[in-house]
């Protein structure tokens, strides 16, 4: 491989841009995974060569997240979006409520999977508001009886992002954190239940990460399909049937990758600087473009914004194109623009785009 490798700037929303170093890393061992003659993917899930793997990736996953004892980490598949299903199954019962914090898209579709199970209710929603920020803290409130409350960390979509997470006491609070697991530091000890599908920050798609409070497992419902149980998979080390072999062997590369970056702190204060980049385009552009969240509930993941005048909008996403950024149109249900600058996603490409806004409004103004 060469440094003249064609590397796109790339701003898909998911799956999403890789490290280099990640996919060179598997590029050279993919024929022969440490001398046994066969890629990762050729692997015996129940062979040592592979179990290896498998436990390094967790162990990695604990120490870059601090994630206590108490709690297990779980490789599981069907995305998150099979969490939406799976936490009211296993948590909510038939005459339960469950309190839910809309703040997108993806809330409103785990609010929708938990009342074929039980009461889902609103705790607070942004809705109204075109899901342009996250609710105050003070604005939430959550119904005593609650079996669980769920929330969104970050919202791909719109743009929005929690800045400080509420404090549910003894009900559990459970986090669907997609799109920002491991992009800055967060208390794990805050939340019973973590999960999120890996191909944003983390990997491939393929593998959804699940760190989820031992004793919420044991309160678990029993009479569901062994499959859907957390059970089944903690207690087989998720094991239980053939994991994604390969997405997790990614997954454990892009963590040690991280380590080799310098770990969390130096990730978030990289994600800080990248996104003011372009943030800074935006509010520095006397209006030219305009971001779709409000300034305290804006995203350090996705940069959501318009350019204000539509034709020159439809020009900037054309040019950009043509200038070699990928996946800068907006999610077909709110459209504009949107630059997604995951963990992998270079300082320098989130410096070039920054250069090109600020150019196209010069050339355009
Ligand atoms: C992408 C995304 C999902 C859906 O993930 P899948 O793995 O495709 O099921 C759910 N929640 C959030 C916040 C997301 O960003």
């Amino acid at each position: 491989m060469t440094i003249t490798t064609k590397r796109a700037y790339n701003f898909n929303a998911g799956p999403s841009a890789l490290p280099l170093e990640v996919l060179q890393k598997a590029q050279a061992e993919l024929v022969d995974f440490k001398g046994t003659g066969m890629s990762v993917m050729e692997l015996s899930h129940r062979s040592a060569a592979f179990e290896e793997v498998h436990n390094e990736a967790i162990a990695r996953l604990r120490k870059l997240y601090e994630i206590p004892e108490n709690y297990e980490v779980l490789f599981l598949q069907g995305g998150a979006s099979l969490q939406f299903s799976m936490i009211p199954m296993n948590f909510l019962k038939e005459d339960q409520k469950a309190s839910y914090i809309q703040t997108g898209a993806w809330s409103e579709k785990a609010f929708k999977e938990a009342s074929l199970f039980g009461t889902p209710v609103l705790a607070a929603s942004s809705k109204e508001n075109n899901y342009k920020n996250i609710p105050a803290l003070s604005d939430i409130q959550i119904d005593k009886e609650s079996a669980y409350v769920h929330l969104t960390s970050n919202n791909t979509i719109f743009g929005t992002q929690w800045k400080a997470f509420p404090n549910t006491g003894d009900i559990p609070l459970i986090a669907d954190m997609s799109s920002d697991i491991l992009s800055k530091k967060v208390d794990v000890s805050n939340f019973a239940m973590i999960y999120a599908g890996a191909q944003k920050n983390l990997g491939p798609s393929g593998v959804t990460v699940v760190i989820i409070r031992k004793d919420l497992l044991e309160s678990a419902n029993s009479n569901i399909p062994t499959m859907l149980k957390y059970s089944t998979h903690s207690k087989n080390n998720s094991l239980y049937n053939t994991p994604p072999t390969f997405g997790i062997y990614m997954l454990g590369e892009v963590l040690k990758w991280m380590e080799d970056q310098g770990g969390l702190e130096v990730i978030e204060q990289r994600n800080e600087e990248k996104a003011k980049y372009i943030y800074d385009a935006i509010d520095n552009s006397n209006g030219f473009y305009f971001g779709h969240a409000t300034e305290e509930s804006r995203s350090l993941m996705n940069i959501t914004f318009r350019v204000a005048d539509e034709e020159l909008e439809k020009k900037f996403l054309a040019e950009a194109k043509e200038a070699g950024f990928v996946g800068l149109n907006g999610h077909r249900s709110v459209g504009g623009c949107r630059a997604s600058a995951y963990n992998a996603v270079p300082v320098e490409t989130c410096l070039a785009l920054s250069e090109f806004m600020v150019k196209f409004q010069q050339d355009n103004q």
